[in-house]
């Protein structure tokens, strides 16, 4: 595998800035993904959380949006929430270079995204509910849209948006790329492969599943009135924390209840404005605040650097939230814990949930003893124990094979978009001329 982005055609001014950041080598997901993707294939891939699916698509953005006339953005990016729609723009503008980068969502005014798409816009981020409105409303026009990423497909499936997702491609150039990321390809998911991608390139970076492997997870007993203490205990001891509850209001209840145990806590969910849960997330992310009380709707995507704990204070629904929900902590080959409040009426749940996952580790008492040792002052956990045999990074021991890229991948011309398969409305609206690329 290349060790260095320059090795996979990475321009020089990325690799600069991501040299910056300490961004040197690609993860496998980039390694993979990186030289079909910047060749303009289409890159159907399949990876968990933390595994560096931003750089894999927002570096050939970059490296190929061209300048966009106003209201005619370029390069389109679907991301399900806000706050990852935030975060996927924030990381693409830190080595965009010359290109324009806005992000588009609803619950917040519609004057910047006005005035930004009326500058012109390269590579426009968007939720899919507010981007439909501004098209109704004009001030947004996809038919030069030539490169579109869906990231966290499966996400957009659980929240409904695979409809609206449609009806967005179907206003993009004819000839454009399409790239698709997520952590399952379940049915939904693949229906949009099979619709709106042609001849995609396969990545898969799955086995041993870095979030769940690379924490210390840990199930406790608790009765539920026990709760907030143990949480409130644990979260002391392990540092930054995001607690998970099931409820909009059990978040509020609990931000409440570990503040009058002198945990700063703060909630976020779908029930705050974007004002408020932008704030969450800052105070949580520079320290201000200890613990972040979350539900679901917050969970993927968001990234808070050197989270040390996951405390699944409400059972997760299933093994896939539970996997999801621990992905927020152990990013990026980081050391983290994870902890299950376990009440009596829900061990058979459990039971489940973890057979589901391939985790082990038996159901104990609370022991915060087992939580951590400090690691020279990062504030990142190092656990005592040993842990069960399991790498803490990231460990990939059946690398996957790569099928050959294309033979004559940089200059090859776009596929011919005459599939039959196609949704009959991909005519509709205005067409670009077909760009080649050079
Ligand atoms: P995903 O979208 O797959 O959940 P991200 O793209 O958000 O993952 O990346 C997770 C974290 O890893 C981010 O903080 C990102 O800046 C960092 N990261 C990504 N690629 C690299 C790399 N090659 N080297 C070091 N850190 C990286
Ligand atoms: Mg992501």
């Amino acid at each position: 595998m290349p060790s260095t982005f320059a090795q996979l055609g990475v321009p020089k001014f990325i690799g600069h800035a991501l040299a910056r950041r300490g961004i040197t080598q690609p993860f496998e997901i980039q390694a993979a993904a990186l030289v079909d993707a910047m060749a303009g294939r289409d890159v159907c891939g399949r990876a968990p959380t933390g595994s560096g699916k931003t750089l894999a698509f927002g570096i050939p953005l970059v490296a190929n949006s061209g300048r966009a006339d106003p209201h005619k953005p370029k390069a389109l990016v679907l991301a399900p929430t806000r706050e990852l729609s935030d975060q996927i723009a924030t990381e693409i503008r830190s080595f965009s270079g010359r290109a324009r980068v806005a992000v588009v969502y609803g619950g917040v005014g519609y004057g910047p995204q006005f005035s930004s798409l009326r500058r012109g816009v390269d590579i426009l981020v968007a939720c899919p509910g507010r981007l439909e409105d501004l098209i109704d409303q004009g001030a947004v026009d996809l038919s030069a849209v030539e490169q579109v990423v869906i990231d966290e497909a499966d996400r957009m499936a659980d929240m409904g948006f695979i409809p609206a997702v449609r009806r967005l491609l179907d206003q993009t150039s004819r000839d454009r790329q399409t790239m698709l990321f997520s952590a399952t390809l379940d049915r939904d998911v693949s229906s949009l492969t099979r619709d709106y991608q042609q001849d995609p390139v396969r990545h898969s970076v799955t086995e041993a599943t870095p979030d769940v492997v690379a924490a210390d997870h840990m199930f406790w007993h608790v009765a539920r009135t026990d709760r907030v203490a143990v949480s409130a205990r644990t979260i002391n001891a392990a540092g930054p924390t995001i607690v998970f509850c099931r409820t909009r209001r059990g978040c509020d209840r609990l931000a409440r209840q570990l503040d009058r145990k002198g945990i700063s806590a703060a909630a976020i969910h779908g029930g705050r404005n974007q004002n408020q849960r932008t704030r969450a997330l800052r105070d949580f992310a520079n320290g201000r605040v200890q613990a972040l009380v979350a539900t679901d709707v917050v969970a993927r995507g968001i990234h808070v650097e050197d989270v040390s704990a996951i405390i699944h204070y409400d059972l997760p629904n299933d093994h896939k939230v539970y996997r999801h929900r621990s992905g927020r902590t152990a990013r990026a080959g980081k050391g983290g814990i994870v902890v299950t409040l376990v009440p009596p009426d829900q061990i058979r749940e459990i039971r489940y949930m973890k057979r589901r996952l391939g985790l082990h580790q038996p159901i104990t008492d609370a022991d915060l003893s087992a939580i951590r040792t400090f690691d020279g002052g990062t504030g990142r956990p190092e656990p005592r124990r040993a842990n069960g045999g399991q790498s803490r990074r990231p460990s990939n021991p059946k690398r996957k094979h790569r099928k050959p890229r294309h033979p004559t991948s940089k200059n090859r011309p776009r596929h011919p978009r005459s599939n039959s398969k196609r949704p009959a409305s991909r005519s509709r609206g205005k067409r670009t001329p077909a760009r080649t690329r050079s």
